[in-house]
């Protein structure tokens, strides 16, 4: 089975989360929710479906995929993925150990993915761990950044009454933290997730000062990302466990993490480190030197989906990561939703889900 044609498509999805819309960084506020799909067809007439990491950059992303990765593609056997996936990591070698290029490739590893379910008649989960029974997985509700006490209080609560059991913040202050936790009680799990916001000292200030928030994780306190020694102080210094890792971009960059023991939760990104092939070999690796993995997965699309296939198939237990609002129309239905704090394993073939070519052609940017 060839492939024939790789088709990039930039969708841009209105949204709703509660409050207005967060801020992207010039300042202006995010309007949609823009994201790179990826169309891989084969010459046996199936197709299948990725998504790349494009948060900001798509138009980036969606020109790597058509200009870098699909001349490379095109004529190529779809169902012998770690030869071609490797091939292409090796062909891109200069380009590709993170970044848009990467961001191609993962699309278009998990595009594959879906075509070899599809091809065998079974879903994803299945051909990663044969054992897989797992029917739904926990869910946490990632709130977008209000910056504003009162909606993140309003925001929380909403999520509560949905039936999440576990709430994240994309805020920076204690102000803003401590609403969400007067909001939900003392029961409720709370993660803060600050991007990056601070250097190592202050970070491990600011961990001391929210220590009476009872965080679950504190996520990339520390900037720059791969500041792996300053992650590693604030988990030590600051109390509170930390999560970091959805800015890695390969299998080794995670083991260097891993290795180093420092940090409680690792969190690839199946959009952004290779796709399913390469978070698979994470999830393994994981496994066999106890680490926890808790996959990053801001995503309304085939990405949020392969993640679901990923985590039901994993031996330990993780939370599927939702950012936390509700689409105008959703291109994957409701696959992509939380019931009681629960989102369903699709059974079907490959990803599982019957994608509405309909609304992605209705939303599509480019
Ligand atoms: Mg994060």
């Amino acid at each position: 089975m060839k492939i024939t044609h790789i088709e990039p498509i930039l969708i841009e999805l209105p949204f709703e989360h509660g409050a207005p819309k967060p801020l992207l960084r010039s300042g202006m506020p995010r309007k949609m929710m823009a994201a790179v799909y990826l169309r891989v067809d084969t010459d046996e007439g199936i197709s299948g479906w990725g998504e790349a990491f494009g948060f900001g950059a798509c138009r980036i992303v969606h020109a790597a995929a058509k200009m870098v990765v699909a001349p490379l593609v095109v004529g190529e056997a779809a169902d012998d993925i770690s030869s071609l996936m490797g091939e292409l990591h090796r062909k891109l070698q200069s380009m590709a150990l993170n970044g848009p290029v990467r961001f191609a490739l993962s699309a278009l590893d998990i595009a594959l993915w879906d075509i070899l379910g599809k091809v065998s008649g079974q879903p994803i989960h299945r051909l990663l761990n044969s054992e897989c029974r797992r029917t739904e997985l926990p869910v946490y509700a990632s709130l977008m950044r209000m910056q504003k006490p009162d909606y993140v209080a309003k925001v929380s609560r909403d999520a509560l009454e949905r039936g999440y059991r576990h709430i994240k913040l994309h805020e920076q202050t204690i102000e803003c933290v401590a609403a969400a936790r007067n909001a939900i009680g003392s029961d409720m799990a709370l993660m803060l997730d600050t991007n990056c916001s601070w250097e190592a000292d202050h970070a491990i200030d600011m961990a001391n000062k929210l220590r009476d928030q009872d965080l679950f994780w504190l996520e990339e306190p520390v900037s720059p990302p791969d500041d792996f020694e300053g992650l590693a102080r604030v988990q030590t210094e600051g109390g509170i466990p930390v999560a970091a890792g959805e800015n890695l971009g390969t299998f080794h960059e995670f083991c260097r993490l891993a290795d180093s023991n420092s940090i409680e939760y690792l969190q690839p990104d199946v959009t952004k480190f290779g796709g399913i092939t390469e978070l698979w070999k994470a999830v393994r690796y994981a496994e066999r030197i106890g680490i926890k993995l808790e996959p990053h997965s801001p995503l309304y699309g085939p990405g949020l989906i392969a993640t679901q296939h990923i985590v039901a198939a994993m031996k330990t237990e993780a939370m599927i990561e939702f950012y936390y609002c509700e689409l105008g129309e959703s291109p994957m239905g409701d696959a992509i939703y939380a019931k009681d704090g629960f989102m369903s394993v699709p059974d079907g073939p490959g990803l599982g889900v019957d994608i509405d070519t309909a609304v992605i052609e209705k939303y599509r940017a480019a």
